[in-house]
Protein backbone atom coordinates (compact mmCIF):
# COMPACT_ATOMS: atom_id res chain seq x y z
CA UNK A 1 0.00 0.00 0.00
CA UNK A 2 1.52 3.44 -1.13
CA UNK A 3 2.39 6.01 2.15
CA UNK A 4 0.56 9.18 1.71
CA UNK A 5 3.07 11.18 2.90
CA UNK A 6 5.06 10.61 -0.26
CA UNK A 7 1.96 10.97 -2.84
CA UNK A 8 1.10 14.00 -4.67
CA UNK A 9 -1.88 15.58 -5.89
CA UNK A 10 -2.86 14.20 -9.51
CA UNK A 11 -6.11 15.79 -9.99
CA UNK A 12 -7.90 13.32 -12.28
CA UNK A 13 -5.43 11.35 -14.20
CA UNK A 14 -5.02 7.84 -13.67
CA UNK A 15 -2.42 6.53 -10.83
CA UNK A 16 -0.47 4.68 -13.68
CA UNK A 17 1.99 5.48 -15.71
CA UNK A 18 5.37 4.85 -17.83
CA UNK A 19 7.63 7.37 -17.79
CA UNK A 20 11.23 8.30 -19.48
CA UNK A 21 14.04 10.22 -17.08
CA UNK A 22 17.04 11.97 -18.76
CA UNK A 23 19.46 14.10 -16.69
CA UNK A 24 20.07 17.68 -18.33
CA UNK A 25 23.63 16.85 -18.28
CA UNK A 26 24.55 16.55 -21.87
CA UNK A 27 22.32 16.20 -25.69
CA UNK A 28 19.83 13.03 -26.07
CA UNK A 29 22.11 10.50 -28.49
CA UNK A 30 20.77 7.99 -30.45
CA UNK A 31 20.90 5.24 -27.30
CA UNK A 32 18.84 7.87 -25.01
CA UNK A 33 16.72 8.30 -27.67
CA UNK A 34 15.66 4.56 -28.10
CA UNK A 35 15.33 3.78 -24.69
CA UNK A 36 13.07 6.94 -24.84
CA UNK A 37 10.87 5.32 -27.90
CA UNK A 38 11.08 1.71 -25.93
CA UNK A 39 9.41 3.43 -22.66
CA UNK A 40 6.76 5.92 -24.40
CA UNK A 41 5.84 3.03 -26.67
CA UNK A 42 5.66 0.55 -24.08
CA UNK A 43 3.78 2.92 -21.84
CA UNK A 44 1.30 4.01 -24.99
CA UNK A 45 0.72 -0.11 -25.94
CA UNK A 46 -0.34 -0.47 -22.56
CA UNK A 47 -2.61 1.71 -22.23
CA UNK A 48 -0.43 3.73 -19.67
CA UNK A 49 0.38 7.60 -19.11
CA UNK A 50 3.48 8.34 -20.38
CA UNK A 51 5.21 10.89 -18.34
CA UNK A 52 9.08 12.96 -18.82
CA UNK A 53 10.43 13.18 -15.18
CA UNK A 54 13.94 15.60 -15.40
CA UNK A 55 16.54 13.84 -13.20
CA UNK A 56 18.55 16.78 -12.30
CA UNK A 57 19.71 16.16 -8.36
CA UNK A 58 23.08 17.05 -9.74
CA UNK A 59 22.58 20.68 -11.53
CA UNK A 60 25.45 22.36 -13.56
CA UNK A 61 25.17 25.34 -15.46
CA UNK A 62 23.82 24.38 -18.74
CA UNK A 63 21.08 22.39 -17.05
CA UNK A 64 17.88 24.36 -18.10
CA UNK A 65 19.14 24.86 -21.51
CA UNK A 66 19.87 21.27 -21.85
CA UNK A 67 16.76 20.44 -20.49
CA UNK A 68 14.99 22.58 -23.16
CA UNK A 69 16.81 20.90 -25.80
CA UNK A 70 16.18 17.14 -24.58
CA UNK A 71 12.82 17.89 -24.49
CA UNK A 72 12.26 19.36 -27.99
CA UNK A 73 13.83 16.38 -29.08
CA UNK A 74 11.60 14.13 -27.92
CA UNK A 75 8.96 16.25 -28.87
CA UNK A 76 10.15 16.17 -32.77
CA UNK A 77 9.59 12.54 -32.46
CA UNK A 78 6.38 12.62 -31.36
CA UNK A 79 7.61 11.88 -27.19
CA UNK A 80 5.72 14.21 -25.20
CA UNK A 81 5.13 13.87 -21.67
CA UNK A 82 1.31 13.81 -20.49
CA UNK A 83 1.76 15.73 -17.56
CA UNK A 84 3.79 18.50 -16.79
CA UNK A 85 7.50 17.69 -16.65
CA UNK A 86 8.51 17.51 -13.15
CA UNK A 87 12.16 18.64 -11.82
CA UNK A 88 14.09 16.44 -9.20
CA UNK A 89 15.69 19.47 -8.10
CA UNK A 90 12.40 21.35 -7.04
CA UNK A 91 11.12 17.54 -4.95
CA UNK A 92 13.77 17.83 -1.97
CA UNK A 93 11.05 18.10 0.36
CA UNK A 94 9.29 14.27 -0.36
CA UNK A 95 13.16 12.90 -0.63
CA UNK A 96 13.54 14.72 2.82
CA UNK A 97 10.41 13.07 4.52
CA UNK A 98 11.17 9.61 3.20
CA UNK A 99 14.54 9.98 4.65
CA UNK A 100 12.74 10.81 7.74
CA UNK A 101 10.49 8.10 7.98
CA UNK A 102 13.92 5.91 7.64
CA UNK A 103 15.59 7.22 10.14
CA UNK A 104 12.83 6.41 12.28
CA UNK A 105 12.50 3.24 11.74
CA UNK A 106 16.23 3.38 12.76
CA UNK A 107 16.98 2.47 9.30
CA UNK A 108 20.01 4.92 8.70
CA UNK A 109 23.20 6.16 9.65
CA UNK A 110 25.67 8.96 9.20
CA UNK A 111 29.08 7.86 7.57
CA UNK A 112 32.12 10.05 7.51
CA UNK A 113 33.84 7.63 5.25
CA UNK A 114 36.17 9.60 2.19
CA UNK A 115 36.27 7.26 -1.03
CA UNK A 116 39.99 6.05 -0.37
CA UNK A 117 39.17 5.31 3.24
CA UNK A 118 36.10 3.08 1.93
CA UNK A 119 38.85 1.56 -0.74
CA UNK A 120 41.35 1.07 2.00
CA UNK A 121 38.82 -0.90 4.46
CA UNK A 122 37.47 -3.03 1.57
CA UNK A 123 41.09 -3.92 0.46
CA UNK A 124 41.41 -4.90 4.17
CA UNK A 125 38.64 -7.03 4.58
CA UNK A 126 38.96 -9.33 1.64
CA UNK A 127 42.49 -9.97 2.88
CA UNK A 128 41.78 -10.68 6.44
CA UNK A 129 40.56 -14.72 6.86
CA UNK A 130 37.29 -13.83 8.10
CA UNK A 131 36.82 -10.60 5.67
CA UNK A 132 33.87 -12.24 4.42
CA UNK A 133 31.91 -13.03 7.24
CA UNK A 134 28.82 -10.82 6.43
CA UNK A 135 28.17 -12.19 2.82
CA UNK A 136 28.69 -9.24 1.40
CA UNK A 137 30.49 -8.82 -2.22
CA UNK A 138 33.75 -7.45 -2.80
CA UNK A 139 32.62 -3.91 -3.46
CA UNK A 140 30.27 -3.17 -0.61
CA UNK A 141 30.28 -0.70 1.93
CA UNK A 142 32.17 -2.33 4.66
CA UNK A 143 29.86 -1.00 7.64
CA UNK A 144 33.00 1.01 9.39
CA UNK A 145 30.56 4.25 10.06
CA UNK A 146 27.71 1.69 11.53
CA UNK A 147 30.07 0.39 14.30
CA UNK A 148 31.51 4.12 14.94
CA UNK A 149 32.21 4.72 18.50
CA UNK A 150 30.15 8.24 19.88
CA UNK A 151 34.32 9.75 19.85
CA UNK A 152 35.44 8.75 16.79
CA UNK A 153 31.87 10.71 15.24
CA UNK A 154 32.53 13.54 17.62
CA UNK A 155 35.98 13.75 16.45
CA UNK A 156 34.62 13.10 12.77
CA UNK A 157 32.44 16.38 13.50
CA UNK A 158 34.79 18.61 14.87
CA UNK A 159 37.00 18.04 11.84
CA UNK A 160 34.18 19.13 10.03
CA UNK A 161 34.05 16.33 7.48
CA UNK A 162 30.38 16.06 5.55
CA UNK A 163 28.10 13.32 6.66
CA UNK A 164 26.32 11.20 4.27
CA UNK A 165 23.50 8.81 5.10
CA UNK A 166 23.40 5.33 4.61
CA UNK A 167 20.64 2.68 4.79
CA UNK A 168 20.72 -0.16 6.68
CA UNK A 169 21.41 -3.16 4.09
CA UNK A 170 20.51 -6.47 3.71
CA UNK A 171 21.89 -9.77 4.86
CA UNK A 172 19.35 -11.88 2.80
CA UNK A 173 18.58 -11.79 -1.25
CA UNK A 174 16.32 -9.72 -2.67
CA UNK A 175 15.20 -11.31 -5.69
CA UNK A 176 13.39 -10.05 -8.92
CA UNK A 177 12.08 -10.79 -12.49
CA UNK A 178 13.25 -8.14 -15.19
CA UNK A 179 10.61 -8.17 -17.97
CA UNK A 180 13.72 -8.22 -20.64
CA UNK A 181 16.90 -9.14 -18.56
CA UNK A 182 15.53 -11.96 -16.57
CA UNK A 183 15.57 -12.83 -13.18
CA UNK A 184 18.21 -11.96 -10.73
CA UNK A 185 18.99 -11.64 -6.98
CA UNK A 186 21.32 -9.83 -4.77
CA UNK A 187 22.08 -8.70 -1.50
CA UNK A 188 22.13 -5.07 -1.28
CA UNK A 189 25.24 -3.37 0.79
CA UNK A 190 24.48 -0.28 3.30
CA UNK A 191 24.44 2.44 0.40
CA UNK A 192 24.33 5.89 0.66
CA UNK A 193 20.48 7.74 0.68
CA UNK A 194 21.59 11.27 1.50
CA UNK A 195 25.02 12.44 -0.29
CA UNK A 196 27.76 14.46 2.02
CA UNK A 197 26.45 18.02 0.44
CA UNK A 198 22.66 17.00 1.69
CA UNK A 199 21.54 15.94 -1.87
CA UNK A 200 19.36 13.03 -2.12
CA UNK A 201 21.10 9.87 -3.58
CA UNK A 202 19.57 9.12 -7.03
CA UNK A 203 18.61 5.61 -5.73
CA UNK A 204 16.01 7.24 -3.21
CA UNK A 205 15.13 10.20 -5.12
CA UNK A 206 13.67 7.80 -8.19
CA UNK A 207 11.89 5.05 -5.97
CA UNK A 208 10.31 8.31 -4.67
CA UNK A 209 9.56 10.07 -7.70
CA UNK A 210 7.90 6.86 -9.04
CA UNK A 211 5.84 5.91 -6.17
CA UNK A 212 4.45 9.54 -5.86
CA UNK A 213 4.20 9.94 -9.90
CA UNK A 214 1.72 6.46 -9.79
CA UNK A 215 4.60 4.67 -12.44
CA UNK A 216 4.08 1.24 -13.14
CA UNK A 217 5.87 0.26 -15.30
CA UNK A 218 9.87 1.33 -15.35
CA UNK A 219 11.62 1.18 -19.02
CA UNK A 220 15.22 2.30 -18.79
CA UNK A 221 18.90 1.61 -19.88
CA UNK A 222 20.25 -2.00 -18.87
CA UNK A 223 22.95 0.43 -17.26
CA UNK A 224 20.85 0.59 -14.44
CA UNK A 225 19.66 -2.71 -13.79
CA UNK A 226 22.45 -3.64 -11.30
CA UNK A 227 20.95 -0.69 -9.09
CA UNK A 228 17.44 -2.21 -9.67
CA UNK A 229 17.48 -4.46 -5.89
CA UNK A 230 18.86 -1.30 -3.96
CA UNK A 231 15.27 0.59 -5.30
CA UNK A 232 13.50 -2.65 -4.35
CA UNK A 233 14.90 -3.09 -1.01
CA UNK A 234 14.08 0.78 -0.50
CA UNK A 235 9.96 -0.12 -1.65
CA UNK A 236 9.95 -2.46 0.59
CA UNK A 237 10.63 -0.64 3.47
CA UNK A 238 8.97 2.45 2.38
CA UNK A 239 5.53 0.11 1.72
CA UNK A 240 5.55 1.69 -1.18
CA UNK A 241 4.94 -0.53 -4.38
CA UNK A 242 7.55 -1.89 -7.27
CA UNK A 243 7.01 -1.01 -10.45
CA UNK A 244 7.34 -3.49 -13.52
CA UNK A 245 10.81 -3.34 -15.00
CA UNK A 246 12.44 -3.65 -17.93
CA UNK A 247 15.90 -2.70 -18.82
CA UNK A 248 16.74 -2.32 -22.39
CA UNK A 249 20.04 -2.94 -24.11
CA UNK A 250 22.64 0.02 -24.81
CA UNK A 251 23.34 1.22 -28.32
CA UNK A 252 27.00 1.00 -29.00
CA UNK A 253 29.13 2.83 -31.33
CA UNK A 254 30.70 0.75 -34.35
CA UNK A 255 34.15 -0.10 -31.86
CA UNK A 256 31.12 -1.67 -29.80
CA UNK A 257 31.36 0.81 -26.76
CA UNK A 258 28.53 2.13 -25.19
CA UNK A 259 27.46 5.17 -27.55
CA UNK A 260 28.73 8.65 -26.69
CA UNK A 261 28.68 11.77 -28.03
CA UNK A 262 32.55 11.16 -29.54
CA UNK A 263 31.25 8.83 -31.93
CA UNK A 264 30.22 11.00 -33.80
CA UNK A 265 33.71 11.46 -35.04
CA UNK A 266 33.55 8.26 -36.40
CA UNK A 267 30.18 7.55 -36.89
CA UNK A 268 28.39 10.42 -37.91
CA UNK A 269 25.83 12.01 -36.40
CA UNK A 270 24.54 10.53 -33.04
CA UNK A 271 21.78 13.30 -31.73
CA UNK A 272 19.30 14.00 -33.81
CA UNK A 273 20.28 17.54 -34.10
CA UNK A 274 23.76 16.26 -36.02
CA UNK A 275 21.27 13.66 -37.86
CA UNK A 276 19.24 16.84 -39.07
CA UNK A 277 22.42 18.84 -39.82
CA UNK A 278 23.01 15.78 -41.95
CA UNK A 279 19.33 15.73 -43.53
CA UNK A 280 17.70 13.05 -41.65
CA UNK A 281 14.29 13.58 -40.94
CA UNK A 282 13.28 13.14 -37.27
CA UNK A 283 10.44 10.75 -38.64
CA UNK A 284 13.14 8.64 -40.45
CA UNK A 285 15.16 8.74 -37.19
CA UNK A 286 12.04 7.69 -35.53
CA UNK A 287 11.67 4.67 -38.03
CA UNK A 288 15.00 3.85 -38.07
CA UNK A 289 14.89 3.55 -33.68
CA UNK A 290 11.64 1.53 -34.07
CA UNK A 291 13.39 -0.56 -36.21
CA UNK A 292 16.34 -1.15 -34.22
CA UNK A 293 13.61 -2.79 -31.42
CA UNK A 294 12.61 -5.45 -33.90
CA UNK A 295 8.98 -4.64 -33.14
CA UNK A 296 8.68 -3.25 -37.32
CA UNK A 297 10.00 -5.24 -38.74
CA UNK A 298 9.42 -4.08 -42.69
CA UNK A 299 10.76 -0.80 -43.25
CA UNK A 300 8.67 1.64 -43.24
CA UNK A 301 7.84 5.71 -44.18
CA UNK A 302 7.26 6.98 -40.80
CA UNK A 303 8.28 10.41 -41.93
CA UNK A 304 5.04 12.23 -40.71
CA UNK A 305 3.56 9.69 -38.87
CA UNK A 306 1.83 10.66 -35.68
CA UNK A 307 2.14 8.71 -32.53
CA UNK A 308 -0.39 6.75 -32.56
CA UNK A 309 -0.22 5.25 -36.13
CA UNK A 310 3.18 4.29 -35.00
CA UNK A 311 1.72 2.10 -32.33
CA UNK A 312 -1.38 0.32 -34.51
CA UNK A 313 1.70 0.07 -37.72
CA UNK A 314 3.35 -2.19 -34.29
CA UNK A 315 0.26 -3.63 -33.69
CA UNK A 316 -0.66 -4.64 -37.27
CA UNK A 317 3.27 -6.49 -37.59
CA UNK A 318 2.87 -8.02 -34.31
CA UNK A 319 -1.15 -8.72 -33.72
CA UNK A 320 -0.94 -7.83 -30.39
CA UNK A 321 0.72 -4.72 -28.70
CA UNK A 322 1.64 -5.17 -24.80
CA UNK A 323 4.72 -5.15 -22.78
CA UNK A 324 5.16 -8.78 -22.32
CA UNK A 325 4.84 -8.70 -26.23
CA UNK A 326 7.48 -5.83 -26.79
CA UNK A 327 9.77 -7.35 -24.00
CA UNK A 328 9.42 -10.74 -26.07
CA UNK A 329 10.89 -8.97 -29.25
CA UNK A 330 13.47 -6.83 -26.88
CA UNK A 331 14.97 -10.16 -25.77
CA UNK A 332 15.06 -11.90 -28.60
CA UNK A 333 16.96 -8.85 -30.07
CA UNK A 334 19.32 -9.08 -27.09
CA UNK A 335 21.00 -12.29 -28.49
CA UNK A 336 22.85 -10.48 -30.93
CA UNK A 337 24.01 -7.87 -31.61
CA UNK A 338 22.05 -5.14 -34.26
CA UNK A 339 23.79 -2.95 -36.48
CA UNK A 340 21.46 0.07 -38.17
CA UNK A 341 24.17 0.97 -41.07
CA UNK A 342 21.66 3.79 -41.71
CA UNK A 343 22.11 5.63 -38.21
CA UNK A 344 25.20 3.39 -37.60
CA UNK A 345 24.41 1.91 -34.28
CA UNK A 346 24.25 -1.66 -32.59
CA UNK A 347 22.23 -2.80 -29.75
CA UNK A 348 24.68 -4.51 -26.80
CA UNK A 349 23.98 -8.43 -26.61
CA UNK A 350 22.55 -9.07 -23.51
CA UNK A 351 24.37 -10.86 -20.78
CA UNK A 352 22.85 -12.21 -17.81
CA UNK A 353 23.07 -10.21 -14.53
CA UNK A 354 25.83 -11.44 -12.37
CA UNK A 355 25.17 -11.42 -8.69
CA UNK A 356 28.95 -10.81 -7.92
CA UNK A 357 28.67 -7.43 -9.76
CA UNK A 358 26.36 -5.97 -7.65
ZN1 LIG B 1 31.56 5.62 6.75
Amino acid sequence: MMECSYQEPIGQTTEVAGRFAPSPTGQLHLGNLRTAVVAWCAARASGLEFLVRVEDLLRIPQSDAIESAQIADLAALGIISDRPVVRQSERSHLYEAALATLAERGRTYECYCTRREIAAEIAASVSAPHGRSLGRTSDHYPGTCARLSERKRRQHQREGRPAALRITGTTTEISGTDLVAGSYSATVDDFVVRRGDGIAAYNLAVVIDDAAQGVTQVVRGNDLLESTPRQMFLQSLLGLPTPAYAHVPLVVGSDGERLAKRHANTDGGVTLRELQSAGQHPGDVMAGLLMSTGWIGTPMSASGMIPGEIVEEIRATRNRVDLGALAEVLRDKCGEPAHNPTLNWRVTPHSPICRDTL
